[in-house]
């Protein structure tokens, strides 16, 4: 699967994405695996996605209830994701089939 329809599909799914730094107001760039880096100070931005992602790669597998309480994302976006086998598809995007089509 393309990078660009990953994301695509994740956005519509997640519909919560940051829209600009909130440390300096900057315009962010997308860098892949829910995250958004800041052009002017470096300063990282997660969305939905990239809290949960950051969540399970930090504490492992977890209930949808954990890791909304955890995250505070809404449990029914948390589900989609792992129903939707979300987290294995990026975990192979990012280890080797970046770059390649
Ligand atoms: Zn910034």
């Amino acid at each position: 699967m393309l990078i660009e329809e990953i994301r695509r599909l994740e956005m519509k799914l997640m519909g919560q994405k940051p829209t600009a730094c909130s440390a300096c107001k900057g315009e962010l760039l997308y860098e892949g695996g829910g995250a958004y880096r800041c052009v002017k100070c470096g300063h990282v931005e997660l969305d939905a996605f990239g809290k949960v992602k950051k969540f399970l790669d930090t504490n492992g597998p977890a209930p949808s209830i954990v890791i909304e309480r955890a995250t505070g994302v809404n449990k029914k976006y948390i589900e989609r994701m792992l129903n939707e086998n979300w987290l294995e598809v990026y975990k192979h995007t990012e280890l080797g089939d970046q770059g390649k089509k």
